[in-house]
């Protein structure tokens, strides 16, 4: 990119490295830039790795509903909540591969699986490896979400033919005693570091609007940007409130403040994408397109995010034709 393009502010920076040693001191910085300056930076990063007219577009499909035995304040999945999700079973393979040949129908690249568990049971875990090799077979990347992994599970799942795993941070480490017991930061890090070490890609981001402050959020993408190797994949949600759980009253934040962590985090973790997850069904068009601005390139498509609702796809198409943006191949 031509120097002359760029504001004083951004001619300092080492635009687009990717690096793995972010301080917190340099994620606040980012988060205190005034709006245009962080934007901007964020835009330039993300046209050095990505065409920013395209979207990646994944689906997701709860394969295994409710009766969780975690304590996640934000989930209407816990059976400790009284949220309306009731527990169900394990779908049958036949019924997940009719759902991935519709998303690929419907314009899916990816096909993720999620699961309801604390950690899959190995009885359970031959299933869903031969729903991958399924899905995988239908020409779809395949991605699964099923709690905690031990490093022999990672390696069947890689096996099976699993592209991704997602598992995310949720938040900081200090912040994170107020939303998860039943499981601590240091597991979620373990079982990353088995996923990588099976040779899946990471899936990993966290949720805001749990309450949290700033400095919840700086930890959050600082950490996340001082794994080993940044994920893949980095989700970001917006809290979507469910009736029931601990966080149903937790206060708004500001749209504003979501797409300066969707920047943040494009800034930080130059080469991944950047996924505007959870909590779309609530933002507007213009949060959605200041969001792909600040470096967002990937949505979840279909009517469902797991048991929360997600925009339906002909609304997302509109946007995405509004804004002349187009999915990834
Ligand atoms: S987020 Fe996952 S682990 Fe936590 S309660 Fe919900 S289903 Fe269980």
């Amino acid at each position: 990119m031509d120097d002359r393009t760029l504001s004083p502010h951004a001619r300092d920076l080492d635009l687009g490295a990717v690096r793995h040693d972010w301080t917190r001191d340099e994620v606040r910085a980012l988060f205190a830039l005034p709006f245009p300056e962080l934007i901007f930076r964020a835009q330039c990063i993300h046209r050095m790795h990505f065409d920013p007219t395209e979207v990646q577009i994944s689906t997701l499909l709860s394969i295994k509903t409710g009766g969780c035995p975690e304590d996640c304040a934000y989930c209407p999945q816990s059976a400790r909540y009284d949220t309306g999700v009731k527990a169900e079973k394990l779908m049958s393979l036949d019924a997940v591969l009719a759902e991935a040949r519709a998303a690929k129908d419907a314009g899916a690249s990816r096909f993720c699986m999620g699961a309801a568990w604390r950690e899959p049971k190995d009885r359970d875990l031959d299933q869903v490896c031969a729903m991958v090799a399924g899905v995988k077979a239908l020409g779809l990347e395949t991605c699964a979400t099923l709690g905690m992994l031990t490093p022999e599970q990672a390696h069947r799942l890689k096996a099976s033919g699993l592209d991704y795993y997602n598992h995310n941070l949720d938040t900081s480490p200090e912040h994170y005693g107020a939303i998860i017991t039943t499981r601590t930061y240091r597991d979620r890090l373990d079982t990353l570091g088995h996923v990588r070490a099976a040779g899946i890609h990471v899936c990993c981001g966290g949720i805001v609007g749990m309450g949290e402050d700033l400095e919840a959020r700086v930890g959050m993408i600082a950490t996340l940007a001082s794994l080993p190797e940044h994920p893949e994949s980095v989700p970001i949600n917006m809290l979507v409130k469910v009736a029931g759980t601990p966080l149903a009253h937790a206060g708004a934040l500001d749209p504003l403040d979501f797409v300066r962590t969707v920047a943040v985090a494009r800034i930080c973790m130059p080469k991944s994408v950047v996924r505007l997850s959870a909590g779309r069904e609530d933002m507007g068009e213009e949060t959605q397109a200041l969001c792909f601005l600040a470096g967002a390139n990937s949505i979840f498509y279909g009517p469902k995010l797991l048991t929360t609702p997600n925009p339906e796809r002909d609304r997302d198409q509109r946007l995405l034709d509004k804004l002349g943006m187009v999915p990834m191949e």
